[in-house]
């Protein structure tokens, strides 16, 4: 018996450089993934309390392995968001973790730019972004909850969420939406958090909202492009507006009324793009979202 005992103490000494082996090269594996680019540092962030080897790294060491950040923005960075030497990245707490994730997504990836686009009903904002939703995949379209109901051919998570009215306040007493307003007799909302991550990740993000929510946006995220798509003249615009069947004639009059208050709104947004023809005002909002246009318009 006594001679087994070292022998154990072999045994488990041996499992444990083992597994400190398979640590430093999953640590080392994550380094690398930092460093080329595979995985951004939000990313690993985000796996801290998922994936043991990340949850185990030190903070240090993490940062220590983003591309461009030495000893010195380490230290700055540690004193910035009061994290302890010693800290893994599992025990951190939740503002140091948004901490963090703000210091280490400033300088290695931009924030992606926040397009909001608006303008009066009938002045063509849907087709204009069907246009570019075909043709700009890389472009995010956040998608509004609605109390309206779905028209024909509208789908549930594509063209909006279709939420019912206690599901709306819910969402808005909690500070879940980023804007909302009332529109024609229904509710009309941005979910705030996915517009706020894909920004984040550096991603373009298309707002296509009413002027109330776009006066909000313009107190909350200043930096957005605020772009105002008018229609070439105003009968063009009451001739779409009846063209449409899907609203009862007092639906439209009631547009109509909002359309003129909206009109006038113009001179508060950063540019106005007129939809006289939609490939050509779909090219434009792309130039202003810093995607690059399309070769068949
Ligand atoms: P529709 O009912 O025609 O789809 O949309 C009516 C109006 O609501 C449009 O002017 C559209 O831009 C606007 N809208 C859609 N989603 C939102 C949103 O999330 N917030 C705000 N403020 N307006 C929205």
């Amino acid at each position: 018996m006594p001679d087994e005992l070292p022998r154990l103490d072999d045994n488990a000494r041996a499992r444990g450089r083992e597994q400190a082996l398979i640590a430093r090269r999953a640590r080392a594996q994550i380094k690398a993934d930092l460093a080329d680019g595979r995985r951004t540092p939000a990313d690993v962030i985000a796996a801290r309390l998922d994936d043991p080897i990340v949850g185990r790294m030190k903070v240090r060491d993490f940062l220590h392995a983003l591309p461009g950040v030495g000893d010195v923005r380490t230290d700055q960075i540690m004193a910035e968001c009061a994290i302890a030497d010693s800290r893994r990245m599992r025990g951190l707490g939740e503002h140091q973790e948004r901490c963090l994730l703000r210091c280490v997504s400033g300088p290695s990836r931009p924030r992606g730019r926040l397009l909001v686009l608006s303008g009066p009903s009938g002045a063509g904002k849907s087709s204009v972004v069907s246009l570019l939703r075909e043709r700009h995949p890389e472009i995010v379209f956040s998608v509004s909850v609605t109390t309206r109901r779905p028209r024909p051919g509208e789908v549930d998570g594509v063209h909006y969420h279709f939420i019912d009215e206690t599901t709306f306040a819910r969402m808005i007493e909690e500070g879940q939406l980023l804007e909302w307003a009332e529109f024609a007799g229904n509710r009309y909302g941005t979910p705030a958090a996915p517009v706020d991550d894909l920004l984040q990740a550096g991603r373009p993000v298309l707002l296509e909202i009413e002027l109330q929510g776009a006066r909000q946006v313009r107190l909350s995220a200043p930096e957005a492009v605020f772009v105002f798509l008018a229609p070439p003249s105003w009968e063009t615009l009451v001739d779409r507006l009846e063209g449409r069947r899907t609203e009862a004639p007092e639906v439209i009059a009631q547009r109509l009324a909002t359309a003129k208050v909206e009109l006038a709104a113009e001179p508060e947004f950063d540019r106005t793009v007129v939809n006289d023809v939609v490939a050509r005002a779909a090219d434009e909002i792309a130039g202003l979202l810093g995607v690059g246009t399309s070769a068949t318009s």
